[in-house]
C-alpha cells in the first residue's frame, strides 16, 4: 500500500473545450496531514477539490487514494472523502441535532448515536443544538456543517474555503475543530483558502495556484526561507 494517503498526478480540466481550469497539477498528502490550496479567484481551486472528492471528471490526470485510482471507481471517494463545499447551507427549520441525526441516518455506515456524538462534541454547539439552525450565527451554521462531514470521520476531508465569510472569532473556531479532528483521527484535511496567515497555522504544507498551475509548495517555512520572508503574506507579494 502507498504511504500516500492522496496523490495527484497531473491533473487537467478543460471547461466546454475552451476554459483550461487546472494545467498539470501534481501533489501528495500524507495521513495526519492538512494540506492547504492558496489562489486568487479562478486560480482552479475548487476544480481541483471537485475532481478529487470525485464530482468532477478530470479531462486529464490521476487521483490516486491510498493508492487506488480514485477517477475510475467513485464508489473509493463516496466511502472514505467528506467535502464541504464553500456554498453549503443549513435546513433553517432543522435543529442541530435534528441535522446530525439526519446525516447520521444518511451515511449508513457504523454507529449513529456515536457518530451523533462525536459530530455534537465536535461542532462545540451544546444545548444549541436544540435550536432550530435559523437562529444560528454564521459560525455556528459553519461548525455545524463541518461536523455533519467529520463526524462519519472520513480518512480524507475537502474543505472549500471553510473559514470563508467569517469573522476572525469564527474562524479561529472552525480552525480550532480541524485541529482537533486530525490530531483525535489521524485523517487527511485537503482545504483551500485566500488566507494566508491561516493557512500558515493550519497546514502541514501549502501549495500556491495560479492560473492551473502550482507556482510553489512546501512547508510554511521552506516556503517563507525561500522568499527570505518573515511570514507568508509577505512572500507571495
Ligand atoms: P475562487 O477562489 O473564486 O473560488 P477557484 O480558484 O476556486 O476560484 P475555480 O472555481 O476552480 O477557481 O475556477 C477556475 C476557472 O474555471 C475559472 O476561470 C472559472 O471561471 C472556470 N470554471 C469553473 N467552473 C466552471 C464551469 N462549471 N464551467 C465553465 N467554467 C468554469
Amino acid at each position: 500500500m502507498s504511504d500516500y494517503r492522496l496523490q495527484v498526478i497531473d491533473l487537467h480540466k478543460i471547461y466546454n473545450n475552451k476554459t483550461y481550469a487546472v494545467r498539470g497539477i501534481s501533489f501528495n498528502i500524507k495521513p495526519g496531514e492538512i494540506f492547504g490550496l492558496i489562489g486568487p479567484n479562478g486560480a482552479g481551486k475548487t476544480t481541483t477539490l471537485r475532481i478529487i472528492a470525485g464530482l468532477l471528471k478530470p479531462t486529464r490526470g490521476k487521483v490516486l487514494f491510498e493508492g487506488a485510482n480514485l477517477v475510475e471507481n467513485i464508489g473509493i471517494a463516496k466511502k472514505n472523502i467528506g467535502y464541504l463545499p464553500e456554498e453549503a447551507g443549513v435546513y433553517s427549520r432543522l435543529t442541530g441535532y435534528e441535522h446530525l441525526k439526519l446525516y447520521a441516518m444518511l451515511y449508513e455506515v457504523g454507529d449513529v448515536e456515536k457518530m451523533i456524538k462525536y459530530g455534537a462534541e465536535l461542532s462545540g454547539l451544546g444545548d444549541k443544538l436544540r435550536k432550530r439552525a435559523e437562529t444560528y450565527s454564521k459560525g455556528m451554521k459553519r461548525r455545524l456543517l463541518l461536523a455533519l462531514v467529520l463526524m462519519r470521520k472520513p480518512a480524507l476531508a475537502i474543505l472549500d474555503e471553510p473559514t470563508s465569510g467569517l469573522d476572525v472569532y469564527a474562524s479561529v473556531r472552525v480552525r480550532h475543530m480541524i485541529k482537533k479532528y486530525v490530531k483525535e483521527t489521524n485523517s487527511s484535511v485537503l482545504l483551500s483558502s485566500h488566507n494566508m496567515l491561516e493557512v500558515e497555522y493550519l497546514c502541514d504544507r501549502v501549495a500556491f495556484i495560479h492560473q492551473g498551475k502550482i507556482f510553489v509548495e512546501g512547508t510554511p517555512e521552506e516556503i517563507k526561507d525561500l522568499y527570505g520572508a518573515d511570514n507568508l503574506e509577505e512572500a507571495f507579494v
